[in-house]
């Protein structure tokens, strides 16, 4: 995997950063290495890995290119996994095995325009016909939108239930009813093609519903935890990216008669990188141990997500210290790891929402 983004991701990061095209072939090579199959075992086409090996491969990838990370990371996880476990032997057949081998791409669909970090407020009906639901409604912020061939989609069932009434559904974008807006321009992550997406009366079967009724949210639960040290996973991957060049800017760039790195405010700098690195890593692959293990443990990866986007925040605003005015121009991509940075404030819950969550585990 390194040797992959050091030879095929490194060298065309910018091209597709400045196209924001989606990088298909790039996604083709991952799932013909296994990635996109990586934690799914080989009995449905996956590589029989495990939590661990998932984000060490993500870690690597977005140390390339985080938005090609995000969107394989998306498709190995968010996308898959309600169909993986609740999907028929028809549907792993006709979805699930050609998503692993990248013929097919997933997105998941929380978000809507009134509904971010409140779930509660998702407004998206589906309603019980005599053969199925029939779905209404919009979703918004939606990874791989445009181009996704099936997404699960967090819809209500029953508003006077609430949060019992959200259910997950599987809906393939061919779906008459279906259909979504342009792509986003975005600030970061830009090969991440984004969108909002709409449902107008589209049919769909009973068995495309994700879970026992009144438990739809446990889809989202039983990968609480993985989606949020997935986001880690994606931080220490970018912190690598940005240290790494900070390092080799600081010995090069010689000002007053010597390399910036001899300077203790810049070597600060670096040692704050390193540290929370270190750190970082060490949170990280604690809680995909315990994940791997079944150990419940989602205080545990909601502190790992919080600390890890928090020091690349710090990183990525450091490194573009480092490099002074060069840092602002697009020909460095110190630029580039600054403004993706962002987009790993929001995945996996907001840092205002996760503070609340940690803090209320010691105010019980
Ligand atoms: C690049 C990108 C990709 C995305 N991909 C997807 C995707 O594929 N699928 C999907 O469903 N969504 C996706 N999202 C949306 C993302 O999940 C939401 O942005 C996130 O859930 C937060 O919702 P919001 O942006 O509406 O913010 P809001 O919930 O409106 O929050 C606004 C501000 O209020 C704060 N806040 C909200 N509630 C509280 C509270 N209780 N206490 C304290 N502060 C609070 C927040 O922390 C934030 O600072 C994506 C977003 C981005 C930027």
């Amino acid at each position: 995997m390194a040797r992959f983004v050091d030879e095929e991701v490194i060298p065309t990061a910018r091209e597709y950063d400045e196209s924001g095209e989606f990088p298909f072939d790039l996604f083709k090579k991952l799932a013909d290495m296994g990635i996109l199959g990586i934690r799914y075992p080989k009995k449905v086409g996956g590589s029989g890995g495990n939590t661990t090996l998932y984000c060490i491969s993500m870690e690597e990838l977005a140390r390339g290119l985080l938005s090609l990370a995000a969107i394989t990371a998306m498709q190995c996880l968010m996308a898959t996994n309600g169909l993986y476990l609740y999907g028929t032997k028809e549907m792993h057949e006709q979805y699930l095995r050609p998503a692993l081998r990248g013929e097919k791409i997933g997105a998941f669909q929380l978000t809507e325009p009134e509904a971010g970090s409140d779930l509660g407020a998702v407004s998206t009906l589906a309603t019980k016909t005599k053969d199925g639901y029939v779905i209404n409604g919009m979703k918004t912020w939606s990874t791989s939108g445009p181009y996704g061939d099936f997404h699960t989609v967090l819809c209500q069932t029953d508003p006077d239930k609430e949060l019992k009434g959200l259910m997950f559904f599987f809906i393939p974008s061919d779906t008459p009813g279906f259909s979504h807006s342009k792509k986003f321009d975005t600030l970061g992550t830009r090969t991440s093609s984004l969108s909002e997406i709409y449902f107008n009366n589209c049919h769909v079967p009973p068995e495309y519903m994700l879970g026992e009724p009144g438990r739809g949210l446990d889809v989202l639960l039983t990968i609480l935890a993985e989606i949020r040290i997935m986001i880690a996973s994606l931080a220490l991957g970018l912190h690598r990216a940005a240290m790494g060049d900070s390092i080799r800017y600081c010995k090069e760039r010689v000002q007053f008669g010597k390399p910036i790195g001899k300077y203790q405010l810049i070597q600060a700098k670096i040692a704050n990188m390193a540290v929370n690195l270190e750190a970082g890593h060490l949170m990280c692959y604690k809680v995909t141990h315990l994940i791997d293990d079944k150990v419940p443990c989602l205080n545990e990866a909601s502190m790992a997500k919080y600390f890890t986007v928090e020091s690349v925040c710090s990183a990525c605003d450091e490194a573009m210290r480092i490099f002074g005015a060069y840092g602002y121009s697009m020909e460095y991509n110190v630029q580039r790891y600054y403004r993706d940075n962002r987009f790993l404030l929001y995945g996996g819950g907001t840092h205002e929402v996760l503070q609340t969550t940690i803090a209320r585990q010691y105010l019980r």
